[in-house]
């Protein structure tokens, strides 16, 4: 799976093989050595007054372990979302307009490699045309509905 969100809730929610796109603001990592904390070591140092919450191995600035303005993405998270997207058989677009980078180019790439795609999402996208199944609505009404559809299914071809 990959995510555009930086809360760490799909890892919490014990997604699996989550790819956080633009990192994560739970974990604090250091500029100097990129060494990951939890985010409750720089919270802490700076409760105790440190205002620039450093490093405890090379006294390094720390900083949220999230992709900030202007910076780039980690080129080994670019290099697994690649690999997934070209493993893909079916794309599901959820809650994405599709307007920022790299998500916005996955759909294109995965079209192009033979996979389908399925799009849910309030607003119409560019790529809406070239979907399977497009659903302009809230994910939060929707996948709710899919996945008890998908469970009767299941129960039924069970018995
Ligand atoms: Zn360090």
């Amino acid at each position: 799976m990959l995510t555009q969100n930086i809360d760490g809730l799909h890892s919490r929610a014990k997604t699996k093989n989550v790819i956080e796109l633009h990192g994560t603001a739970n974990e604090a990592i250091c500029l100097r050595c990129k060494k990951v904390y939890p985010i409750t070591t720089m919270i802490n140092q700076v409760l105790r007054g440190k205002y620039a919450p450093s490093c405890e191995e090379c006294n390094g600035l720390l900083k949220p372990n999230a992709i900030f303005f202007g910076e780039p993405l980690h080129s080994e998270t670019l290099l697994a979302a690649d690999e997934l997207i070209a493993e893909c058989d079916l794309l599901l677009v959820l809650g994405s307009s599709l307007l920022v980078y790299p998500v916005a180019f996955y759909p294109r790439k995965a079209l192009s490699l033979g996979a389908k795609l399925a799009i849910i999402n309030i607003q119409e996208t560019d790529v809406d045309p070239y979907a399977e199944i497009v659903i302009h609505e809230k994910i939060g009404s929707v996948l709710p509905r899919i996945v008890e559809l998908v469970e009767k299914k299941l129960n039924s071809n069970n018995n």
